[in-house]
């Protein structure tokens, strides 16, 4: 494998096409393509009523081992398969999430694929795109300022503004802004309050716009969201203080999918970017129905590792969708099965054919747990330049005597020519098999039950431990009737288990739930096992300090 340029390198070569062409080729009407410059576009929903009796396409879902913290290519894969797809004659398009701006300036890493599996325009998609993240946040700090508002005015609705759970946000990496207090100033500003900000991927609005399927359903959903508690410890929604009419208004153009390309030209749908922990961390539904109208395959990745992005892709974006994927993709790497294995992460570059077969154990139990949703998996090797022959060999090995397909995944040193044997592999399992998929739990199981599930079935654990705190807020909810939704798991990535140091398939361990909300109008609960960032900081040299832009409008350092 020869040396590759940097990410923004080769997608500054990329020879785009007018994303109109690609429409036009892929049957978008001209009427349904809403023109954002020359290489990116909205679709108009009215392309669903003209396509609502074609046949979907194949779903197919990216999908990981637990991760290294370098992410083990889940993006790039989704890309270079696309890619791949289409070499072989599949049309195949592909559904990303959208890149928050917040971590643009913050530690590097590429949200939009990597190396010869990108989508383009890079710059953009990475930066303001089509502007939703500004919708969501402007529609998300609406409702804000009408809760203070509200109270400012005699607050009628008698919120306790000791309960508000209704945060601002805004799409930047900023510490300081996690804790604030509102309203300072003396009696024309309001009534004080301590506030706080999170970032705007982590907003509820966010998670309503992939899950819902059209405007009207996002409307109703956003009345449903719980804003604050009043003094009778009654919910208060967004409802009651009707601005769900403005916020969907707001939102008008937002819940159209986006579409871009990749470098090889293959159409990419770039849609919603929820959180992956206190969200489900999917792209958004419409964008996939779309996709599946378009292609006869659609690729489309969920964040996180398996146990957490794939079970929450199953349970939560399938269920409200009505979606039922052909077969999972499995992204391992050599590097986070030597991790699994015990090697240091300082050491991860030197050759360990032992750390890997020990480390298949978290490999091996993913592929276990997709299953259990009654799907076919494909495991695809994603290479990397330090990987060594035998370290390659005894990983296919491994996977052989487990007995899941399994193939070589080059796409970010080659593009869509080196995920061919991938392709053709997948299609080979997509033809050959019916899947029976199922939920892993049906919603009207009460949390414990379903929480019980996942804990053991999922992550290999022996039982959950609810906090005081959380087994009140359960009563809460149950009390409520809000009860009867999928769970939102909010827990490392890193390991199986709660606890990040637990590497491959731990066993004898239980969870801690620690906190329990819900999120009425994205239509789940979130179980917390721990402290979750919502709203990140900056590291001590942040990559703003490398990002620049010369007299020519070429941009350098992203990524
Ligand atoms: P994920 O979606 O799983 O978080 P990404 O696809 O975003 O992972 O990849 C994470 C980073 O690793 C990106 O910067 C990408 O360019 C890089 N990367 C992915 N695959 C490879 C590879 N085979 N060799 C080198 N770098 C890679």
């Amino acid at each position: 494998v020869n040396k590759v340029p940097s990410d923004i390198e080769i997608a500054q070569q990329a020879k785009m096409k007018a994303i109109g062409d690609i429409a036009r080729d892929w049957g978008i009407l001209e009427d349904e393509l809403e023109l954002y410059g020359k290489y990116k576009a909205k679709i108009n929903s009215s392309i669903f009523t003209r396509l609502k009796d074609k046949e979907d396409g194949k779903l197919i879902l990216v999908t990981a081992i637990s991760p290294t913290p370098a992410g083990e290519g889940k993006s790039t894969t989704t890309v270079g398969l696309g890619q791949a797809l289409n070499k072989i004659g599949k049309k195949t398009v592909i559904a990303l999430r959208e890149p928050s701006l917040g971590p643009v300036f913050g530690v590097k890493g590429g949200a939009a694929g990597g190396g010869y599996a990108q989508v383009v325009p890079m710059e953009d998609i990475n930066l303001h795109f089509t502007g939703d993240m500004h919708a969501i946040t402007t529609a998300h700090n609406l409702l804000s300022a009408t809760i203070d508002n509200h109270i400012n005015h005699g607050n009628t609705l008698n919120i306790d503004p000791r309960q508000i759970v209704w945060k601002r946000v805004l799409d930047m990496n900023d510490r300081a802004l996690r804790e604030v207090v509102v309203a300072l100033g003396g009696k024309a500003n309001g009534f004080v309050r301590q506030d706080g900000f999170m970032i705007t991927v982590a907003s509820e609005v966010m998670a309503i716009l992939c899950l819902s399927s059209d405007l009207m359903d996002l409307k109703d959903r956003l009345s449903r969201m719980v804003i604050a508690y009043n003094h009778e410890g009654q919910p208060v929604t967004c409802g009651d203080l009707k601005v769900q009419g403005a916020m969907a208004t707001v939102l008008k153009d937002a819940i159209k999918p986006n579409l871009v390309q990749t470098l090889e030209n293959t159409p990419a749908l770039i849609h919603g970017g929820p959180f992956a922990n206190i969200a489900h961390g999917c792209n958004s539904i419409m964008a996939t129905k779309l996709g599946l109208k378009l292609g006869e395959y659609l690729v489309t990745e969920a964040g996180f590792g398996a146990d957490l992005g794939a079970e929450k892709f199953l349970d939560i974006k399938c269920r409200y969708g009505g979606l039922k994927p052909a077969a999972v993709v499995i992204v391992a790497t050599i590097r986070a099965l030597k991790m699994h294995g015990g090697v240091k992460k300082t050491d991860l570059s030197m050759e360990n054919v032992e750390a890997i077969e020990k480390g298949f154990a978290n490999l091996a139990k993913q592929v276990e747990n997709i299953r259990k949703f009654g799907l076919p998996v494909l495991v695809a090797v994603n290479r990397f330049v330090s990987d060594t022959e035998a370290e390659i060999e005894v990983l296919i090995r491994k996977c052989m005597e487990y007995g899941v397909e399994v193939a070589l995944n080059e796409v970010w040193a080659k593009g869509g020519e080196g995920g061919i044997e991938m392709a053709e592999k997948l299609v080979q399992i997509v033809d050959g098999t019916s899947p029976d998929f199922k939920h892993l739990y049906p919603t009207e199981a009460s949390i414990p039950e379903k929480v019980d599930a996942i804990v053991k079935e999922i992550y290999g654990g022996d039982g959950v431990v609810f906090s005081s705190k959380a087994l009140k807020e359960i009563k809460k909810l149950e009390e409520l009737g809000l009860d009867k939704l999928p769970i939102c798991m909010a827990k490392t990535q890193y390991s199986l288990s709660d606890d990040p140091n637990l590497l491959g398939a731990p066993k004898g361990f239980k969870i801690n739930v620690k906190e329990v909300r819900v999120s009425a109008g994205a239509g789940f609960i979130v179980c917390l096992t721990g402290e979750i960032m919502i709203m990140p900081g900056l590291p001590k040299v942040p990559s703003a300090e490398k990002i620049d832009i010369d007299e020519n409008g070429v941009i350098t350092g992203l990524f």
